[in-house]
């Protein structure tokens, strides 16, 4: 069994001036997350490491300190250390941080925020058995050497790669090389291969996800990751009440019983947007104790649910709503509630699914106390 103990270091120091924001891009969010979490969840999440550490800008500290709190990422955190004048200080700062038994340590660049835990375990493994590991992608483009406006040559691809990060080595020869080095590194390779001649290259096809945050636009390519999220809901059945249903109403001797229209459909969808989205659930955005919502259509309630998902960046892809009910029938209608959920949320009709069964009698919904829904919502 290996004993090494392996750590990351996520260097977040830098100021990424061509992000073109004034502030540091790692804080930036992404789909709600700053790149920041979501790179230690990444790390994280591999279960490889004894435990990360952070390089960070002095002046970043309290930011860096509430953004965590606030993102319920601290806890990830097992050590900082300041970041210097250029990344090589920066990253020996870093190292310096380390607990003493570390034996293998992972250099990561904070705005990778995205990469793979297989790029992450296979660089490690590397670093484990030849002192040195360090993800790489073929050259797609042609590559020219340039003069002023010329370009003069052009280099034979098959011979080039483009490398990423974690860069991860064994940390007391990685020292030695800082030690020897003399010069500016862009990456921690260059530094190695300085003393050893060559790093070991992990080329994963995963490798191509493992993409750097470089302009604010990086970041939407996966704003609008795909998310999916269920809903279901019940209600009981009692007279003097009126049955609607997707914001239809239908003809029978009973009613749905709730603060609002009780419209279980639209509650069930209701859920599986908010569900979709990370935002909670209708009972935490419209809570039955407030007034403002009683006897309300659950129509009015899906508008807002729409306007929020919408003031977040998403696009409803598709649903899928399935009513459980002994009776009435409700078939004859579908399209009718189809038609006012597609007006409802500003949306084609075709992007709506609604469907309808019994359960034969048995339950609830059989033996006519009551009807749910069910609701699956697929965001973009
Ligand atoms: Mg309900």
């Amino acid at each position: 069994m290996n004993t090494d103990k392996i750590y990351a270091v996520i260097v977040a120091a830098g100021r990424g001036t061509r992000f073109g924001r004034p502030y540091n891009k790692v804080f930036h969010q992404i789909d709600g997350e700053t790149v920041l979490s979501r790179c230690l969840r990444a790390l994280a999440r591999s279960n490889i490491f004894d435990g990360i550490y952070c390089v960070i800008a002095r002046d970043d500290e309290n930011l860096f300190r509430q953004t965590l709190q606030t993102e319920n990422t601290a806890s990830l955190v097992h050590g900082i250390a300041y970041g210097g004048d250029t990344r090589t200080a920066s990253v020996l700062n870093g190292l310096d941080a380390l607990p003493e038994d570390a034996r293998i340590v992972a250099i990561h660049d904070a705005a990778r925020c995205f990469v793979p835990e297989s790029v992450v375990r296979a660089c490690v493994e590397s670093a484990l058995k030849w002192g040195s590991g360090v993800p790489a992608t073929s050259v797609t483009d042609t590559v020219k050497e340039i003069a002023g406006d010329l370009a003069i040559r052009t280099l034979n691809r098959d011979k080039l790669r483009c490398v990423q990060t974690p860069q991860t080595f064994r940390l007391a020869e990685l020292k030695a090389a800082y030690e020897e080095f003399d010069g500016v590194a862009t990456d921690d390779a260059s530094v190695y291969e300085a003393k050893y001649g060559g790093v070991r290259l992990v080329c994963l096809p995963e490798c191509a996800e493992n993409i750097k945050i470089t302009l604010p636009s990086d970041g939407e390519r996966k704003e609008h990751a795909m998310r999916i999220g269920m809903g279901y809901d019940a209600h009981r059945l009692v007279e003097g009440r009126k049955l609607i249903l997707c914001g239809v109403e239908f003809p029978y001797e009973k009613g749905l019983l709730g603060h609002s229209d009780a419209d279980v459909a639209t509650h069930a969808l209701m859920d599986a947007l908010l569900g979709a989205a990370g935002l909670g659930d209708i009972g935490k955005l419209f809570p039955d104790s407030d007034p403002a919502y009683k006897g309300v259509s659950s129509l009015k309630l899906l508008e807002h649910v729409m306007s929020l998902l919408r003031s977040r960046g998403y696009k409803l892809c598709s649903c899928d709503i399935t009513i459980v009910a002994q009776r009435p029938k409700m078939m004859h209608k579908r399209d009718e509630m189809i038609r006012m959920l597609a007006q409802t949320m500003q949306v084609d009709a075709g992007l709506i699914s609604v469907k309808a069964t019994t359960t034969e009698g048995m339950g609830f919904e059989g033996e006519g106390l009551g009807i749910s829904a069910s609701a699956v919502a697929l965001l973009g």
